[in-house]
């Protein structure tokens, strides 16, 4: 047998005093009746270590007394036992109690009896593992040192055995509860506590993380790190850069190890190292008020790969998460994270809470001529508007291109806040910029609504402000939301109606009042159902306008009403005008003007003879975009006549800018002509107005006599309305026009 391993203190002053007095000692229990056996005992092993570690002496005088002591201290690594005490087997019956009651099974047993030639049987010896069968006489000072160092040999390598066992076990157990954990707070804390129990100590510790917005780099430096979880005593240093962790000794370990990308030790602590695929280090510190033993070493090492494994698994979680969550142009929480919010907060608590939905107005124009760099620019300065400005309360997301989703206490977040945090202008790469924006809100009053549903409720709001008070706001009402049930139903309907052909177009004479001659015509819609019910323009076009589904059908009223004019001329040759309107979604998409041109391309009928009607809105709209088109049309040939005209009235300035031909005098206007209670003016000044201007003045529905004697003496000889015409169908339209040119 080696004793390389065993050292005397006094004999050998070379062996680290300091390290076998911080090691944990062997304990060994010495059972004997006899006062003087644990004296000699004690006095013979005095001094002596083993792998570095001291030896502790625990003593019992009778079987009952060695049980309790066995029952209250953990790890006795040793039982010196004499057979007989209490009575001839109080010994052996101790060894019993030992192994099938307390189930130690490491602990070596080494039987001391004082009778020579007594031996216990060997039946006992065999079933309940005794390491060792001495006489007492035999305890010289080698005998006994050589006796217990290999009981403590067999006893560590049992220990090592048994702990692998269970850390490995518990790694196991470990691992898979870490690989279900999701983020990386999560995992963090779990490895803190996991790492205790594979370790079998309270350890302290903490975890830190390389920021992720960092690039990967060559070198790490430690203000790269933050602290994202700790344990009790370190809790003061989370959401600190390691560089400013306060306890020094703390500090410095991780500093080196950050140096080095590698594992460090100190007497009493250890940091552990795990480099990341993605560049998200994760560095690990653990206070074990000890130096690890081999198994432990070994024990962490498996730990360690484990944990790398599931930090991969975290890390590719976390950006699956973030995908799943966040907006990446922003990095501001999405629409679902938003919902998930909403439906954490309703949990707690729903009253006095309000759901604000922001949109930018005319975006996508902003996107158009400034380019989607400032786009995106203008939506991430937005974005950072909201954060800083907004109580911190209110929970900010984005919810789809241009609109914010908000949500907090009615007491801090109101839309008059969001407006006035808006109003300023933004520093668009050096440039002023200014926004108005739309919102429709909700305040929460259903504690059974879901964040989603929250959340549809605003939007029929600011779908609602977007479509009739852009720039303004809106609460959500059950109103609102039966009407935009109703204008779905209606949409869904027209969608059907225009494959299905059930929209047609009607004509309405355009009279010279002079001549009484027919100079033109306006082309109206219209939508018969299947069951011959006529749905009227002013319900299905506003919803035709804001589902952008106008624009196929804008262009299938061109076609048509080409069509019917080729028709009208081939049999009655008489130069009719024609009269189309072109809404304002129309008018800014895109593809307009291609559209247009390809549609005269196919038609025989010349473009002077079109001309197209647009509401002041379209004049109102960005000047430059707008006399381009306007330009182009007017190279075209076609007119443009602006309808309704009157009622907008906020300025007048562009039709000196803007080449249109016609203006039409809005009804309410001729209305009011023969409305003795009124006195307007509206119509002398427009009729003079388009008489400067050099446009030409058409009177829209006009329905009396009275009203027609009243243009005439004004010099407005041009009108529109039931006096002369309703709207008709083609056919009915011939049948008119043979009857009224036959004169
Ligand atoms: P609008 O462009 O101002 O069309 C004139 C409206 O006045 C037509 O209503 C016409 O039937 C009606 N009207 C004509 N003379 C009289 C009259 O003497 N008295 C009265 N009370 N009404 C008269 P309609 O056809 O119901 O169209 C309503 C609106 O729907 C149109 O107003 C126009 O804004 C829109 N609309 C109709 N067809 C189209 C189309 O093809 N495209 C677009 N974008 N809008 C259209
Ligand atoms: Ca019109
Ligand atoms: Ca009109």
């Amino acid at each position: 047998m080696s004793d390389e391993l065993v050292f005397f203190a006094e004999e050998d002053p070379e062996d680290s005093e300091a390290q076998v007095i911080s090691s944990k000692p062997w304990k060994i229990l010495i059972v004997d009746d006899d006062g003087e056996v644990h004296h000699a005992t004690s006095f013979s092993l005095k001094g002596l270590s083993f792998m570095h570690r001291p030896l502790e002496f625990l003593h019992a005088y009778s079987a009952a007394e060695a049980t309790q002591i066995l029952q209250d201290e953990p790890e006795i690594a040793v039982i010196l036992l004499d057979v007989v005490m209490e009575n001839d087997r109080a010994g052996l019956d101790l060894v019993r109690t030992i192994r099938e009651e307390l189930e130690l099974s490491n602990i070596r047993i080494v039987l001391r009896t004082g009778q020579p030639g007594y031996a216990p049987e060997m039946e006992v010896i065999q079933q309940y593992d005794i390491n060792d069968y001495k006489n007492k006489a035999d305890l010289t000072r080698t005998g006994l040192f050589t006796c217990v160092t290999s009981a403590l040999r067999s006893y560590s390598q049992l220990a090592t055995i048994t702990t692998s066992k269970k850390g490995l076990e518990v790694i196991v157990r470990a691992s898979s509860e870490l690989m279900s954990m999701h983020g990386i707070q999560e995992l963090a804390n779990g490895i803190i506590t996991q790492l205790a129990a594979v370790l079998g100590i309270p350890a302290e510790g903490l975890i830190c993380f390389r920021n992720k917005n960092k690039e990967a780099q060559l070198t790490y430096a430690p203000e790269d790190f933050v602290v994202v979880a700790a344990s009790d005593q370190l809790q003061n240093s989370i959401n600190t850069q390691v560089s400013k962790v306060q306890n020094t000794q703390v500090r410095e370990l991780l500093v080196d190890s950050i140096s080095r990308q590698a594992n460090s030790q100190s007497d009493n602590a250890c940091t552990l190292y795990f480099p990341n695929g993605y560049g998200d280090d994760m560095l690990l510190y653990l206070d074990i008020q000890r130096s690890l033993e081999e198994t432990e070493q070994q024990l962490l090492e498996v730990f360690c790969s484990n944990i790398a494994i599931c930090l991969d698994n975290v890390t590719i979680l976390d950006r699956l998460h973030n995908y799943a969550y966040y907006d990446s142009l922003l990095d501001i929480p999405n629409r679902v994270s938003f919902a998930k919010h909403i439906d954490e907060v309703m949990e707690e608590e729903f009253k006095n809470l309000i759901i604000i939905l922001v949109d930018i107005d005319h975006f996508s124009g902003i996107n158009d001529t400034l380019g989607a760099e400032s786009g995106d620019e203008l939506l991430r300065l937005v974005a950072q508007r909201l954060i800083q400005d907004l109580p911190a309360e209110v929970f900010t997301s984005r919810l789809s291109g241009d609109t914010f989703g908000l949500m907090g206490p009615t007491q801090v977040l109101t839309p008059e806040l969001i407006d006035r945090i808006l109003s300023q202008p933004f520093e668009l790469f050096g440039n002023e910029q200014m926004i108005s924006i739309t919102q429709g809100y909700y305040v929460l009053q259903d504690a059974n609504i879901s964040g989603n549903n929250a959340i549809k409720r605003a939007n029929i709001a600011l779908k609602r402000a977007k479509d009739i008070v852009r720039g303004d706001c809106i609460e959500y009402t059950r109103e609102i939301e039966e009407e935009t049930h109703q204008r779905m139903l209606l949409l869904q309907g027209l969608r059907k109606a225009h494959t299905d052909q059930e929209l047609f177009l009607a004509y309405q004479p355009q009279i010279d009042l002079q001549s009484g001659k027919i100079i033109g015509v306006e082309a109206l819609m219209r939508w018969r159902t299947k069951n011959n019910s006529m749905i009227p323009p002013d319900q299905f076009i506003p919803v035709a306008e804001s589902s952008g589904l106008i624009v196929p059908l804008g262009e299938w009223a061109i076609k048509t009403a080409l069509q019917d004019l080729t028709t009208l001329e081939k049999r009655f040759q008489l130069g009719l005008q024609m009269g189309v309107n072109i809404s304002a979604v129309q008018f800014r998409h895109p593809n307009f003007l291609k559209m247009v041109q390809s549609c005269l391309a196919a038609s025989p009928i010349k473009s002077g003879q079109v001309e197209f009607e647009v509401t002041e809105s379209v004049a109102m709209m960005e000047t430059e975009n707008v006399r381009e088109i306007l330009h182009e049309l007017h190279n075209l040939g076609v007119k443009v006549a602006i309808d309704d005209f009157g009622t907008g009235f906020s300025c007048l300035s562009y039709l000196e800018k803007l080449p249109f031909d016609r203006l039409k005098i809005d009804k309410s206007f001729i209305d009011k002509m023969i409305d003795p209670t009124s006195t307007t003016y509206i119509p002398e000044m427009i009729i003079n107005l388009g008489r400067s201007l050099q446009m030409s003045v058409i009177a829209e529905g006009v329905e009396t006599e009275e009203q027609t004697q009243c243009l005439k003496d004004l010099n407005c000889f041009q009108a529109q309305g039931y006096f002369f015409c309703r709207p008709m169908e083609l056919e009915q339209l011939e049948q008119w026009l043979l009857q009224h040119t036959r004169r």
